[in-house]
């Protein structure tokens, strides 16, 4: 985890506190005495105005209606090149991951389990030095659609819905190699890179399975 992943699981949990003297601190030591914390329909000022702020939105959305606030996957900022461990033959790679934020996800269909794997994907892509965050289109990296596919494929066991993309989930979307030419590239790379993996990923005796689907596409259509 690098020092921006631990600046916004700070900057995110704030927004959990139920505390108000952990709250306060935490403000104190993540803003500026007169930092402007600024929304499209307010504006907090300061420690106290920004402190006002975090413990309304703890209690309406927190307290009132049971909501969690969670980082977005992917987080990205400017890190100091000081601080970068990356060798260019795969890294550390951390995850910060507690079941309970994702166990109140009314709104999502994603469950602990799902996020777990998810993320892990990530990690050992990354451990591997093999990460790839190649733009791809609906799936926003390639990195994703790796990940959301072996999410899928613990989904599909458990009997639950499946993500298309990164959008919102359906029973069975369709990622079929032979429907979606834009596949090919990335599941070349994958079995290129980490073959061990991609055949152990196609070996899984699921319905859903675009490994398995990928090896048996190439062999016969190329
Ligand atoms: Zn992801």
């Amino acid at each position: 985890m690098t020092d921006i992943d631990l600046f916004v699981d700070r900057y995110v949990n704030i927004w959990n506190e139920p505390d108000d003297e952990r709250r306060r601190e935490t403000i104190r030591a993540l803003w500026q005495e007169d930092a402007h914390h600024l929304a499209r329909t307010l504006e907090a000022v300061g420690h106290d105005g920004i402190e006002t702020r975090v413990r309304n939105a703890y209690e309406k959305w927190v307290k009132e209606k049971g909501c969690i606030f969670r980082p977005r996957d992917g987080v990205d900022g400017h890190v100091d090149p000081r601080h970068r461990r990356g060798s260019g033959v795969g890294s550390d790679s951390r995850v910060h991951f507690h079941p309970i934020h994702w166990s109140n996800s009314a709104t999502t269909f994603t469950t602990a389990e799902e996020v777990i794997i998810h993320e892990l994907f990530h990690a050992m892509r990354q451990a591997f030095g093999a990460l790839r965050n190649t733009p791809m289109p609906d799936f926003k990296t390639v990195e994703e659609l790796y990940s959301i596919f072996v999410e899928n494929m613990y989904a599909n066991e458990k009997g639950l819905p499946l993500r298309a993309d990164k959008g919102p989930r359906n029973r069975s979307p369709d990622h079929s190699m032979a429907h979606n030419p834009a596949f090919h590239a990335p599941m070349r790379d994958l079995f290129a890179m980490m073959p061990t993996i991609g055949n152990a990923l196609a070996r899984v005796n699921n319905s859903y399975n675009p490994f398995r689907d990928w090896k048996e596409f190439s062999r016969t259509a190329h």
